[in-house]
């Protein structure tokens, strides 16, 4: 068995050697899962007291269960140790400007219960809701120890929780965490819904071995791009980093949320198929504006146009995607959002686009996300347990 998988910092206090302590046991216990206290001592390097010291923590806090499983059967052998998925909760939440979806899951991502309404329009409103929520979850499952709450968002938010661009929310800057961590009485993480994603792609993902650079591209109203270099996510200053969205294709373009004119998102996200469906050169379009799913269906069934304007978008989401691969080098380029439901016609014009803008070396592989594994969900889950278990290599 290899010792702990894990990216540690050099630690020179006795609360942070416990915090590094406490992150070798609960990986070893989910990669080893079930495991002795003996074996966990070996395989963890930790002395044998210290494990001592961090498990009963660990079982005291809801995060380990010792000796449920087949105790009986054991005969006197020491009781093992496991991740009590069923007693620590983590709150999931994706904020989406038109929609939230609120999950309370287990360490292992699996819903207990899910629920979702309409984004209020104020960040006070949706606090509010979002509390009530949360306070009913809790009532409805009074075993489950909450161990923290993970967002994702369509923005970038600093290192104090302040919501620093959300363009396509349109809610100002507001100091979110606090709001959020005293209505709801519990920790929060708040992260870029892009960040999110890659970083539960590297939690919850299947990929082969030795992938340290991944892009994750979530496509919706805007473009979010989340950057995990090295294994770390990478915020850059002012937590900025990563918004090729609004990278300038064309200083003359359509108008940008952001202010300025002809960013990428504004040819490759879905307000811009369906902004080209409706204002395009032969357009006939009458009565409400489509949405981007509504707009699949009508290509599905053959309409043209609207094949038009997709295979448009896709042609620039592959541009970028080439743009992202000469300037990164990732390993692998995740794409997520309701584009990957038709990922078997367009999906092939992405590749064949990016193919074409790139250098002849490029070696990066592109994936479309299931949209049924919810990755915004599933990456907010992971917020949380990179907070308790730090970034995992991918195996
Ligand atoms: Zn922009």
């Amino acid at each position: 068995m290899r010792k702990s998988e894990l990216t540690i910092t050099p630690v020179a206090t006795s609360k942070n050697a416990r915090q590094v302590h406490r992150r070798i046991a609960l990986n070893c216990i989910r990669l080893h899962t079930p495991i002795s206290r003996a074996e966990l001592a070996r395989v963890s390097g930790l002395h044998r007291s210290a494990v001592a010291a961090v498990v009963d923590k660990l079982i005291e806090e809801g995060w380990v269960s010792e000796g449920a499983v087949n105790d009986q059967a054991r005969n006197g052998k020491p009781p093992l140790l496991s991740l009590d998925v069923e007693r620590a909760g983590i709150l999931a939440v994706e904020l989406r400007p038109e929609i939230t979806t609120v999950g309370l899951a287990g360490v292992d991502a699996r819903y207990v219960e899910q629920t979702s309404w309409p984004t209020p329009q104020t960040p006070e409103a949706f606090v509010r809701r979002l509390a009530r929520t949360v306070a009913a979850m809790r009532r409805a499952h009074p075993r489950v120890v909450c161990e923290g709450m993970g967002i994702s968002l369509p923005g970038r938010v600093d290192h104090d929780g302040r919501l620093v661009f959300a363009p396509n929310l349109r809610w100002r800057d507001v100091n979110l965490s606090p709001l959020i961590e005293t209505a709801c009485g519990l920790p929060v993480v708040l992260e870029n819904a892009a960040n999110a994603c890659a970083l539960g792609e590297f939690w919850f993902g299947r990929h082969p071995e030795g992938i340290r650079h991944m892009v994750a591209i979530t496509v919706s109203e805007g473009i979010g791009v989340g950057l995990l270099i090295n294994g770390e996510l990478l915020h850059g200053g002012q937590a900025m980093a990563g918004e090729f969205g609004h990278v300038t294709l064309d200083e003359d373009g359509p108008p940008c949320p952001c202010g300025k004119r002809g960013c990428w998102e504004r040819y490759a996200s879905n307000s811009a198929a369906v902004q080209h469906y409706v204002h395009g050169p032969s357009s006939e379009a009458g009565g409400g504006i489509p949405r981007f799913e509504d707009l699949l269906r009508f290509a599905a069934h053959g309409d043209g146009r609207a094949r038009q304007s997709l295979e448009r978008m896709a042609r620039y989401l592959g541009f970028g995607l080439a743009n992202m691969a000469t300037a990164l080098a990732p390993d692998l380029i995740v794409v997520i959002g309701e584009v990957t439901a038709a990922w078997d016609r367009l999906g092939p014009i992405v590749l064949d686009s990016m193919q074409r803008q790139s250098l002849p070396h490029m070696t990066t592989r592109v994936v479309a996300t299931d949209a049924a594994a919810q990755p915004r969900l599933r990456g907010a889950v992971s917020l949380v347990l990179q907070r308790h278990f730090g970034t995992p290599h991918v195996a």
